[in-house]
């Protein structure tokens, strides 16, 4: 592999420093540097400093002239259903005109629906929508993408999913990571008793959960905590499981009432307690005081028009390590577009930008178990980069929805396409190149 040289970049936003996630006040140094170039060897990021001495290090290098824009790490979405069949257009209007979730299920709508149609779809079918989705997903600026399963809820279906994110992490240009989250929802078939119930848990842990740890096909699992769908003790017993099994922990906790998921998260050493909207101040402490990264996916709560998001300002003032994700599904988030997420992150969770970069990058990467890996533009890290057709980092969140990456690279190989872009706010000629 050819060694590559980023050279005339307005900023390099590093967000260097401890190869692990970033709590508290941590948040606010996102590193930004002027007048930096940025040297790849074997897909790692080997050196940075000044052209002038880097050109001449390395002298055989293809050069990549950024042109006046502003590079940072890849973005790290690490919390995303990206595998599914039909998008759910339809519901969007419902909710609007105030039907309810229960109201939705009842027309044929919600999670059920997409399960249903899930389960007729084979394999290539529903990896090739996926393959068009992640595209999408890395032109904003993605790098890193956590899928997760979810929509079969059968032992088949499941395996199914799994393999689907598998066969794009193999072929697809990002990093791709698989979390197997059985525990989205009791199925319809499971829904008629406490017994059949309980029969769905066993069937999770004992005939899925084995057959998932021997194919080897996720990293992480998850459920999802929350009355009227895992019970605290549920989570706890599936996700007891599952880490005893050798997989890491993720749980989508708090999200419309607080019934302690967060505390369970921190208790467990979950790598991520996600969505967060109704935590309690005891979550927040428990979470403050983990390993465990808060994941807030504010897309989420502005698409189904509610008007809490997380407290993503307590979180981070009790010291809390905070990540930002898209939560990328066809029937709460149904949005590719990451920096939007920092948009949110700004004028509605209040955090700065800086929280917001290392809220993208270094913390999407711990809550991926990634953070000596990714996240970072610092020597030894694998060159994970986006590059954004602006001349100041705080014009990402600012130009808000439109589509900013003009090129990103995994591990220094192309990911979403250089180009040359349009911009939005044209700089003045002397940060353009000359020569
Ligand atoms: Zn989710």
């Amino acid at each position: 592999m050819k060694d590559l040289l980023f050279v005339n970049a307005a900023q390099v936003v590093t967000c260097a420093g401890p190869a692990r996630m970033r709590k508290g006040s941590e948040m606010r140094d996102a590193g930004i540097l002027k007048n930096t170039a940025v040297a790849v060897s074997d897909g790692r990021i080997a050196m940075m400093g000044a052209a002038r001495d880097l050109e001449h290090a390395y002298a055989d290098a293809e050069v990549v002239d950024c042109r006046g824009g502003v590079l940072t790490p890849g973005l790290i979405d690490s919390h995303t259903h990206a595998v599914f069949g039909k998008p759910r257009f339809e519901e969007h209007e419902q909710r609007a005109e105030g039907a309810d979730y229960m109201e939705i299920a009842k027309r044929g709508g919600g999670i059920h629906a997409s399960v249903r149609d899930f389960r007729e779809r084979g394999e290539d079918d529903l990896y090739n929508l996926a393959v068009a989705r992640v595209k999408e997903l890395a032109s904003y600026g993605t790098t890193t993408l956590e899928i997760k399963s979810g929509y079969g809820l059968s032992i088949e279906d499941e395996l199914k999913a799994l393999r689907v994110i598998g066969r794009l992490a193999e072929r697809q240009p990002m990093r791709i990571v698989a979390t197997w989250l059985g525990a989205h929802e009791i199925p319809h078939e499971y829904r008629n008793s406490d017994e059949r119930r309980q029969e769905f848990i066993d069937l999770l842990i004992e005939k899925l959960l084995p057959k998932v740890i021997e194919q080897g096909i996720a990293r992480f699992a998850d459920a999802f905590c929350e009355p009227g769908v895992f019970t605290i003790e549920e989570t706890r017993r599936i996700l007891e499981a599952a880490g005893k099994a050798g997989l890491g922990i993720k749980i989508h906790a708090d999200e419309l009432k607080p019934c302690g998921g967060s505390e369970l998260a921190a208790s467990l050493n979950a790598v991520s307690a996600d969505h967060l909207a109704a935590i309690s101040d005891a979550g927040v402490k428990a979470l403050a005081s983990s390993n465990t990264v808060a994941t807030l996916l504010p897309g989420t709560m502005l698409f189904l028009g509610k008007a809490k998001q997380a407290p993503a300002r307590a979180l981070i003032d009790a010291g809390a390590a905070v990540a930002l994700a898209t939560d990328f599904n066809p029937g709460t988030s149904p949005t590719v577009n990451f920096p939007l997420m920092m948009t949110l992150g700004v004028s509605q969770l209040r955090m700065s930008l800086a929280e917001t970069l290392i809220a993208a990058t270094v913390n999407g990467a711990a809550a991926l178990a990634l953070a000596g890996e990714t996240g970072q533009i610092a020597p030894g890290f694998s060159a994970d980069l986006a590059l954004f057709a602006i001349g100041d980092v705080r014009e990402l969140p600012y130009w808000y929805g439109a589509r900013l990456c003009v090129g990103s690279w995994k591990a220094g190989a192309p990911c979403h396409p250089h180009e040359t872009g349009s911009k939005l706010n044209p700089r003045p000629p002397e940060v353009v190149p000359t020569g």
